[in-house]
């Protein structure tokens, strides 16, 4: 890492401690600024990246609800706004035991980034709770939804803080969330979160968009090596939202996707899993994964252990943070692997990166990878904003333009900077620069 940027970030990671996701997301990104401090000392004298490390806001708070047993549960609530500099704060809620400050700012220093390669004029924060939805019946969700939001929206709005979803948020409560803003602030703001249902101001495709945008991205670095999805051997990490419609796209393209997981186990399913059934067990039933292997034949169920044991060509993990270790990509690069496209935020460790990068595999990070779910968060507001509804076909045809647009983005800030086929040189210079020009313009703030 260069000197002086080694140097930020140090003080950073003193003045954070224990954040460990967040020290790794800084150091990640910092990693690829050198030569942009180069070309541009200004982006230094600015302390561009002192303020970028500190969040504009940070709120964490009480979210307390009662359980259908009658007892009285205490959540922490988190909403961590980061940057503001090319348009409202954006970015989802996280309902996860494992939900802490340092995991919310790693995800929101991440969206920074991330919106900034869509193009779309959204700034960067993001949210939770350590709340555990696994187990909780409707009215449970429905009241903690309510009470979360009863602390929440007094920091948000449509030109203000624009959340979504993120693991363990989904369309149910989303629905939850914005009934309880609507009824606090007496207003119908469809713009102040994203992600809603059809009927009440969603966009169509924002459920397909992040599994959607990861394979048209990784569609595009296979073209750059004349290579498609056609005749792949996938492997899908997770069965969420971002695992079933990777899985979806990706076989409708041609490629058969052989396993993917829970946090119990994983399955094996030679002949391509079966989507209509995950999607009916996941979404519908709000089962576990081990159900699929007792409905479909030729399947097999492996509790426990990594979904990364089984071969593939190209990897798609939509699961979560480092679950794809240093040893997982030896192997796989041993096994033929051609490309991996992050569905999930930041799943592959440092590790894990250096050794696909060293074996010159196709790499695209998160932050470019998956930016589809966001940007059609971005095209939501737009339709928000327009009173508008547009049709499957033409919001899908924008999320297409805008992966091809982040993908060239990032191929040509690569070229630019000398490391051809380096996405995440390209994908953090590009973000970067972007936001820097931003902060710069508006002043010390
Ligand atoms: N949570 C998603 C992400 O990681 C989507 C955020 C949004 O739509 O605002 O980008």
């Amino acid at each position: 890492m260069d000197a002086r940027l080694e140097a930020i970030r140090d003080t950073v990671l003193a003045r954070n401690p224990g954040e460990g996701e967040f020290h790794q997301a800084v150091t990640e990104v910092f990693e690829s600024l050198g030569p942009v401090h180069d070309r541009h000392p200004e982006f230094l004298e600015g302390a561009v990246l002192e303020r970028l490390c500190e969040p504009e806001r940070q709120i964490i708070f009480r979210v307390p609800w009662v359980d259908d047993a009658g007892t009285f549960q205490i959540n922490r609530g988190f909403r961590v706004e980061f940057s503001s500099a090319l348009g409202p704060f954006k970015g989802g809620l996280r309902f996860h035991p494992s939900v802490n400050l340092g995991i919310v700012k790693f995800l929101g220093f991440e969206q920074i980034f991330k919106n900034a390669l869509t193009g779309m004029p959204i700034g960067g924060g993001k949210g939770g709770s350590d709340f555990d939805p696994r187990g909780r019946s409707d009215a449970e969700i429905m009241r903690f939804c309510q009470s979360f939001m009863t602390e929440l929206y007094r920091h948000i709005g449509e030109y203000t803080d624009v959340p979504a979803g993120d693991i363990g948020v989904g369309g149910r409560e989303i629905g939850y969330l914005f009934g309880q803003y609507k009824r606090i602030t007496n207003r119908y703001e469809s713009g102040v979160l994203t992600g809603k249902g059809i009927s009440w101001g969603g966009s169509l495709v924002r459920p397909e968009a992040t599994g959607y945008g990861t394979v048209i991205f990784t569609e595009e670095m296979l073209k750059t090596r004349g290579q498609s999805f056609d005749g792949q051997r996938v492997v899908v990490s997770g069965s969420g939202n971002v695992a079933i419609n990777a899985i979806a796209k990706a076989q409708s393209l041609g490629a058969t996707v052989v396993a993917c997981s829970d946090s119990s186990g994983y399955v094996v399913d030679e002949a391509g899993i079966d989507v209509e059934l995950l999607r009916q067990i996941k979404e519908v039933e709000r089962g576990r994964l081990k159900d699929y292997e007792a409905r479909r034949s030729a399947v097999s169920y492996v509790e426990g252990g990594s979904v990364w044991d089984i071969d593939a060509t190209v990897a798609l993990p939509c699961a979560t943070q480092n679950e794809l270790d240093g040893d997982a990509a030896a192997r796989l690069v041993r096994n033929g692997l051609l490309a991996v496209g992050e569905g999930a935020n930041m799943p592959s460790t440092p590790e894990a990166v250096a050794v696909f990068q060293e074996a010159r595999i196709l790499f695209g990070p998160g932050k470019a990878a998956n930016a589809g779910g966001v940007a059609t968060s971005a095209l939501e507001m737009q339709q928000n904003a327009s009173r508008d509804s547009w049709t499957f076909a033409h919001t899908e045809e924008r999320l297409t333009e805008i992966m091809i647009g982040i993908h060239d983005r990032c191929a040509a800030t690569a070229d630019e900077y000398g490391d051809p086929g380096n996405y995440v040189l390209g994908a953090n210079i590009g973000g970067f620069v972007k936001v820097a020009d931003a902060m710069l313009a508006q002043g010390l703030i």
